[in-house]
């Protein structure tokens, strides 16, 4: 099937064609019929499945279709996501499917000043992506009415249940009009999730597309069984010896995260976390420079990876291992996505065993299992110390890229005269020994640039 026989708009096939998707995939066959008919639809599938595409085309297509002026303060289209990330990445698959058309869409969510967000609602908007605690905020707040939305969509019901927003998500219901569509995504559908889709659903479609243990197929799995504290060094090994284009590592708590970043940097390794205590900028900036592959590693909690979708992503490394099976799909689902193959590695403690065999037994794919590698027992005697914990304000990942580039430029530097016998020399030319005599003379004078010049050389050593 090919996406001009579903009878989108052309504005819609143009974008696609720019996009250069030829046919939809499962979930999108099944639900665009569905829902340009205006029915409800209760989706199961997770990301990956292009179950964004499913409700943004033909949500776009009755738009297209039937144009009105955005309503003051409120919008036509709300589309619920548990995470920011994930958030912000719908509302960039709206813009991009939508180009040709004439739509607004803001994304809100916390973390960030409200009142930017305040002023880009107030003329109202066609399409709002939310996390439901901003999204409440601004309700409370008298910014902002969802009483005019035409189409609702739930997405990542599961992940919202184990996040806590239960209560959020039945305040919304009540505040939605009676007189819309809905959409309901979950990656699973035990018995509450069909209780909360039934708060919200009015004689759904229920589509299903690639079971749980069909999902990873194209990703080979690999376990190796390790003792908790040798992991770290297990972790540098494997690091060191794999070819990883990008690779994302799980733990299971944020401390956890930043434990390895702080391991792997001592082990002179750049990476970047990304869990529920970073700030919104520090998260963006990390997926960023993730995205852009300036940092190849990225230490994630659970969380905060869900629904993320960075291409390229050769390894996923569970450094522990998640008490829940669908955790492990949904893991390994990051990598080996659009076609590609992809490397499962995960690291399996004795007290993580049972775990193992939860995730066999749901899967139906046993893990290949190998040993740890001959050089181990010397990678833990000399497992370089972890960077100390920096008080205060964190380094941001781009201040970690400049550092990481100022570092490799530097060691190169020194290489090069090691090579032809001359002094070390600093990475901005600067011989290192005089600098702080500089610094003291120059504190001594008067010129104001003399000191900021100083000043940059000492901060730049640090
Ligand atoms: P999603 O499950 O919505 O996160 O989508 C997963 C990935 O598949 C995204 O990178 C989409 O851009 C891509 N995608 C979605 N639909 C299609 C399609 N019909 N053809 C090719 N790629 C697609």
């Amino acid at each position: 099937m090919q996406f001009t026989e579903l009878g989108l708009a052309e504005p819609i096939l143009k974008a696609l064609a720019a996009k250069k998707y030829g046919s939809p995939t499962p979930i999108q066959a099944q639900a665009i019929p569905v829902l340009l008919k205006g029915k409800d639809l209760c989706g199961i599938a997770q990301t990956g499945t292009g179950k964004t595409a499913a409700f943004a085309l033909p949500s776009l297509d009755h738009f297209a279709r039937n144009p009105k002026p955005t309503p003051l303060q409120g919008c036509r289209m709300l589309v619920l996501s548990p995470t920011r990330e994930l958030a912000a990445q719908i509302a960039q698959s709206f813009r991009d499917y939508g180009r040709f058309l004439k739509l607004s869409v803001e994304v809100v969510f916390g973390g960030v000043p409200i009142n930017r967000q305040i002023r880009a609602l107030g003329r109202g908007v066609d399409i709002v992506v939310a996390t439901p605690g901003r999204l409440l905020d601004l309700i409370d707040q008298r910014a902002f009415t969802i009483k005019d939305t035409e189409i609702f969509v739930l997405d990542e019901a599961d992940q919202m249940m184990d996040m806590g927003f239960i209560h959020p998500l039945k305040r919304i219901a009540k505040l939605l009009p009676k007189e819309r569509q809905n959409l309901f995504f979950s990656a699973t559908m035990p018995k509450e999730i069909e209780a909360l889709a039934a708060q919200f659903l009015h004689d759904p479609v229920k589509v299903s597309v690639a079971p749980q243990s069909t999902t990873a197929e194209r990703v080979r799995q690999q376990a190796t069984f390790v003792n908790q504290a040798e992991k770290q060094a297990l972790l540098n090994l494997t690091i060191r010896s794999e070819d990883i284009d990008r690779a994302l590592i799980f733990t299971r708590t944020k401390h956890g995260a930043d434990r390895v970043v702080r391991f792997l940097e001592g082990a002179g390794i750049q990476a970047a976390a990304i869990h529920g205590n970073k700030s919104q900028a520090q998260r963006t900036t990390a997926l960023q420079a993730f995205r852009h592959g300036h940092v190849k590693l990225l230490v994630a909690t659970d969380i905060a990876a869900r629904g993320i979708d960075v291409s390229g992503v050769s390894h996923v490394i569970n450094f522990e291992m998640p008490n829940v099976p669908e955790q492990y799909v949904h893991r390994i689902g990051r990598t080996a996505r659009a076609g590609a193959e992809g490397i499962a590695i995960s690291f399996v403690a004795d007290d993580e065993r049972p775990y193992l065999k939860a995730i066999e037994r749901t899967t139906k794919v046993k893990l290949d299992v190998v040993p740890l590698p001959e050089n181990f027992v010397e990678a833990v005697r000399n497992l370089p110390k972890a960077a100390p914990q920096r008080k205060g304000r964190e380094q941001t990942t781009e201040q970690k890229v400049k550092r990481a580039e100022g570092q490799r430029r530097y060691q190169d530097q020194q290489k090069q005269q090691r090579g032809t016998g001359e002094r070390a020399h600093r990475p901005d030319g600067e011989a290192a020994a005089p600098a702080k005599k500089n610094f003291r003379r120059r504190r001594g004078g008067s010129g104001v640039g003399a000191h900021k010049g100083a000043v940059q050389k000492t901060g730049g050593r640090a």
